[in-house]
C-alpha cells in the first residue's frame, strides 16, 4: 500500500492535481510525484482529462464531448480515474491551492466548516479564483469529513511585508477594509526560496528578484530568502503585464470604461483578465512561443513592451530593497524564453548583468557570465510539490 498525498488546484476553467507518494527515509519522510494531470475546459464544449506519469508517459487523454459543467463535476471525473486505475495507494490528505488568505491566514491551515467559512467570506477580494478553488474541499468535507485537508494560500508568503510595502496611498478606513498589497504567487515564489540556499547559497543570503513569469506573471524581492515586496496588489492584476491581463494600469482608464464606455463590472472584469496583456498588444495571442516566432510588428512590440516593463519592475525592487545579489527566472515564459531572458537581462545591463549567451541559448541553471555583478538563474518553479510539502507537514504536526 503506497500513502499519497493528493494535491488539487481548481480554477475557473481546470482543475489540476498531483498525486505524491510519501516515502519514509532515514532522515524522516520524502514526496515523490507519482502522476500529474488537468482536466481542462471545464464549462466549455472543450473539456478533456489529460493524466501523465512522473516519467511524462501519457496515463489518459480522454475529451468529453458532452462537457463538463462545473468543477464538482470535473472532481467526480477526476476521482473515476483514480478508483479505475485499482493501485494500491492510500491518501493520507488532500492539500489544496487558494489563491486568497486575506489578511489572517498567514500560513497553510487545516480545513474544517469553521476556516471554510472564513475562506468563502475572503470570495470578494477574488470573485473570480476564490470559489473555485474551495468548491473541492467543500464537497470532499460532505463526502469524505474523515479526510485530512490542508488549504495552502497564494498570499500567505507576503503577509510579512512591511507597511511601506503593504498599502497603496489611500485613505486608512480602505486599508484597515483589506483594500491592501497582497502579493500572489507565493506557493511558486516559498518554493524557490526553499531552492535557493542548496542552488545558490549566496542569493540565498542576499537580495534576488524571482520572477515568476507564466500565464500570470509577477515578480518578489527576497532579502534572506524572506519575501518582502512584490509586483502583485490587491488582486492579480496588478505589476508587471502578463499573457492577457495589463499589469499596473491607471484607475482612471476603469472610471473611463464605466462613464464614458457604459462597460459592466461582469464587462470590466472580462477585458482586464482576458483581453489585455501580450494578447491585447500583438492582437493575436498571449503564447510567448507564436510571438518570438513571428514577424507581425504588433507581436514585436508586445515583447518589447512585456520585456521592458519587467526588466522596469526588476528596478524597481532592486531600489525597494536597496540593491541586488542576482535574478531569478522561473515559470512557463522565465523557464523556456531564452528571447525574453535576453531581453530583461540586456535592459539591467547598467547594474552590472553580463549575460552568457550560449548558457542562456541552452536554458541552464546558471547564465550569466563569472564576470557579472549579479548572479542570474534559471530555477523552474514547483508550487504543487510545496503543497504536497505543507500538507504532510500539518498532517505530521
Ligand atoms: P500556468 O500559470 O498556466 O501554469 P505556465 O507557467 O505554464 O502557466 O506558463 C505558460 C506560458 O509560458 C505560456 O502562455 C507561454 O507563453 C509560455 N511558454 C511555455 N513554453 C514556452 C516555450 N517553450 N517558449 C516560450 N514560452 C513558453
Amino acid at each position: 500500500m503506497t500513502d499519497t498525498i493528493l494535491v488539487l488546484n481548481a480554477g475557473s476553467s481546470s482543475l489540476k492535481f498531483e498525486s505524491f507518494a510519501v516515502e519514509s527515509t532515514g532522515e524522516g519522510k520524502e514526496l515523490r510525484s507519482l502522476l500529474h494531470g488537468a482536466l481542462s475546459g471545464i464549462g466549455t464544449p472543450h473539456a478533456a482529462l489529460s493524466v501523465k506519469d512522473e516519467k511524462g508517459a501519457t496515463l489518459a487523454d480522454e475529451a468529453f464531448a458532452e462537457g463538463i459543467a462545473d468543477v464538482e463535476a470535473a472532481q467526480d471525473v477526476v476521482g473515476r480515474f483514480f478508483r479505475d486505475r485499482q493501485d494500491d495507494v492510500r491518501i493520507l490528505a488532500v492539500g489544496h491551492r487558494v489563491v486568497h488568505g486575506g489578511l489572517n491566514f498567514k500560513a497553510p491551515v487545516r480545513i474544517d466548516a469553521a476556516i471554510l467559512e472564513a475562506m468563502t467570506a475572503l470570495t470578494p477580494l477574488a470573485p473570480l479564483h476564490q470559489p473555485a478553488n474551495l468548491a473541492p474541499m467543500r464537497s470532499i468535507l460532505r463526502r469524505r469529513p474523515d479526510l485530512p485537508q490542508v488549504a495552502c494560500f497564494d498570499t500567505a508568503f507576503h503577509r510579512g511585508h512591511s507597511e511601506i510595502a503593504d498599502r497603496f496611498a489611500i485613505p486608512e478606513w480602505l486599508y484597515e477594509d483589506g483594500v491592501r498589497r497582497y502579493g500572489f504567487h507565493g506557493l511558486s515564489y516559498e518554493y524557490i526560496a526553499s531552492r535557493l540556499p542548496a542552488v545558490a547559497p549566496r542569493l540565498a543570503a542576499g537580495r534576488t528578484v524571482v520572477a515568476h513569469l507564466g500565464s500570470g506573471c509577477s515578480m518578489c524581492a527576497l532579502d534572506g530568502c524572506r519575501s518582502v515586496d512584490s509586483t502583485m496588489g490587491f488582486t492579480a492584476l496588478d505589476g508587471i503585464p502578463m499573457g492577457t491581463r495589463p499589469g499596473q494600469l491607471d484607475a482612471g482608464v476603469v472610471l473611463y470604461l464605466m462613464r464614458q464606455k457604459g462597460m459592466s463590472g461582469e464587462e470590466i472584469d472580462h477585458l482586464l483578465y482576458h483581453e489585455c496583456g501580450l494578447k491585447g498588444l500583438s492582437g493575436r495571442t498571449n503564447d510567448v512561443r507564436d510571438l518570438t516566432s513571428s514577424q507581425d510588428p504588433r507581436a514585436k512590440l508586445a515583447l518589447e513592451y512585456f520585456i521592458t516593463r519587467a526588466a522596469m519592475a526588476a528596478a524597481e525592487l532592486t531600489c525597494f530593497m536597496g540593491g541586488i545579489d542576482g535574478l531569478v527566472f522561473t515559470a512557463g515564459i522565465g523557464e523556456h524564453s531564452a528571447f525574453v531572458r535576453a531581453g530583461i537581462a540586456k535592459r539591467l545591463a547598467w547594474l552590472g548583468v553580463e549575460l552568457d549567451e550560449a548558457a542562456n541559448e541552452a536554458g541552464a541553471p546558471l547564465i550569466s557570465t563569472p564576470a557579472s555583478r549579479l548572479e542570474l538563474r534559471v530555477l523552474p518553479t514547483d508550487e504543487e510539490l510545496m503543497i504536497a510539502r505543507h500538507t504532510l507537514a500539518l498532517l505530521e504536526a
